[in-house]
């Protein structure tokens, strides 16, 4: 008998008759003898409703409340699917993330998890029922206030659990067949990715391949859970995801001919702001960062010019989630007469492709293929960043889709016509 730990996404769950489909499926499971516990999101884009009426109410809502708000979208599907899975003759109790023993800091909107305590998850695998819990959010114990673990969180809500209980699989159901090398909705001729082991899985989720929250990901290696990304809308076989060791033997076999390049990641979330005419002297750059950091920005990539002789001033931009751009304004607005700065410049409207492939460390030229590709659909590169497994380009947001397909074609990703099937979701 195994545990099994399934979780299924906001769109595996848009409406009542998908609580209902979904619901099957866990009985099924149960029924073949596992034990089964289930993580569910919030239907459809409940999340993002929820956040666009808080915005209704006030731009910057407090978060302690922002999070009550959002941890509810969850409570909604994990009742219903309890209730869906009894209606077949299967018992099941739904849980919400702090009944299920999620211990989280206070980190309010970006939580992380610090504890898994899940005793009554196992008391009701002990009774023989299935156990629903609320993903995306948990408890601090500091306050006793809920927390969410940031968008894309139940994800690691699963592969916490899965960890907690010592499961023998995570398995992630969403609505595309599993990891692909390039969003299925951008690149319809992708290829689905067989196996990845997790720092390839991580630079992809890093660059914004979202079908993997970047956290789950940092969690399942650290606790090495294996994950099985899958449709909960085909009974198509998905893309495991494991550390090298456990790498399937007929991939080793294949080692010769292995793909240089794993995929091909783009996101939209980031925005950029040029800080314009600094003085270019010792300490401008720390001071700016410094006061970026205090914000709590994550900064991606950093570019600074060469200073013009004549003035001796130079720009320096750097690229930051777009939801901490007012914050990171603000900030440097505040410091614009002592650090000696012109002016500033926001822009959300840019798009990042990553190239992402263990191979890349051996293989040379790779950049140069990837600016051809580019140059060859007549698109501009604004700003470069490489790691030993990635490199990355910032274009304007609407060629990045373009771009993304003219590299995928660039790097012989492309697989059969419509290989890539987009069951459901709007990729809000
Ligand atoms: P869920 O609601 O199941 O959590 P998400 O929307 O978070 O689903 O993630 C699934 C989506 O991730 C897919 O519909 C797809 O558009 C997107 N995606 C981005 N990059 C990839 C990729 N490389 N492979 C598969 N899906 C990807
Ligand atoms: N409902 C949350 C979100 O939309 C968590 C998740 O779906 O994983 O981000
Ligand atoms: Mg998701």
């Amino acid at each position: 008998m195994a545990l099994v730990v399934q979780k299924y996404g906001g769109s595996s769950v848009g409406d009542a008759r998908s609580v209902k489909r979904v619901a099957k499926r866990i009985a099924e499971a149960k029924r073949a003898g596992n034990d089964v516990v289930v993580v569910v999101s919030a239907m459809g884009d409940t999340t993002d409703e929820l956040l666009d009426l808080a915005q209704q109410i006030t731009p910057l809502p407090p978060k302690r409340e922002l999070d009550i708000l959002l941890t509810a979208g969850e409570r909604i599907s994990m009742s219903l699917l309890a209730m869906a899975i009894t209606n077949l003759g299967v018992k099941a109790k739904s849980y919400t993330g702090q009944q299920a023993g999620l211990i989280t800091d206070a980190v309010h909107g970006r939580a992380r998890i610090v504890d898994v305590v899940p005793h009554r998850i196992r008391e009701t695998l002990n009774k023989g029922q299935v156990a629903i819990v609320a993903g995306f959010q948990g408890v601090t114990q500091s306050t006793n206030d809920v927390t969410t673990l940031g968008r894309g969180g139940s994800d690691t809500t699963a592969v916490a659990l899965a960890a907690g209980l010592d499961a023998d699989v995570c398995e992630i159901y969403t609505d595309v067949d599993g990891v692909f090398t390039a969003d299925p909705r951008i690149v319809p001729n992708a290829r689905k990715i067989e196996w990845a082991s997790y720092e390839e899985m991580l630079e992809l989720a890093a660059c914004g391949a979202k079908v993997l929250a970047l956290r789950s990901v940092e969690y399942a290696r650290r606790y090495n859970v294996p994950i099985h990304v899958r449709s909960s809308f085909s009974a198509h076989d998905g893309t495991r995801v494991s550390s090298e060791d456990m790498k399937p033997q007929k991939l080793k076999e294949s080692t010769m001919e292995a793909a240089i390049i794993s995929g091909v990641a783009h996101d939209r979330s980031e925005s950029k702001i040029t800080v314009v005419d600094v003085p270019d002297v010792p300490g401008s750059a720390s001071r700016i960062f410094e006061v970026v950091a205090r914000t709590g920005a994550n900064i991606d990539m950093i570019v600074q010019n060469v200073s013009a002789a004549s003035t001796g001033l130079t720009d320096i931009s750097f690229t930051l989630p777009g939801s901490d751009g007012p914050a990171t304004m603000a900030a440097l607005t505040a410091v614009q007469a002592e650090l000696g700065f012109d002016s500033l410049q926001f822009d959300d409207q840019i798009g990042k492709l990553s190239l992402v492939g263990a191979g890349m460390k051996s293989h040379p030229g790779v950049s140069a293929r990837l600016f051809a590709a580019l140059r060859d659909a007549g698109i501009n590169i604004e700003m470069i960043s490489t790691s030993e497994i990635r490199i990355s380009v910032v274009t304007r947001a609407d060629s990045l889709d373009d771009a993304v397909r003219a590299v995928h074609t660039a790097f012989g990703l492309d697989g059969a016509d419509g290989e890539a099937v987009v069951y459901a979701g709007t990729g809000r």
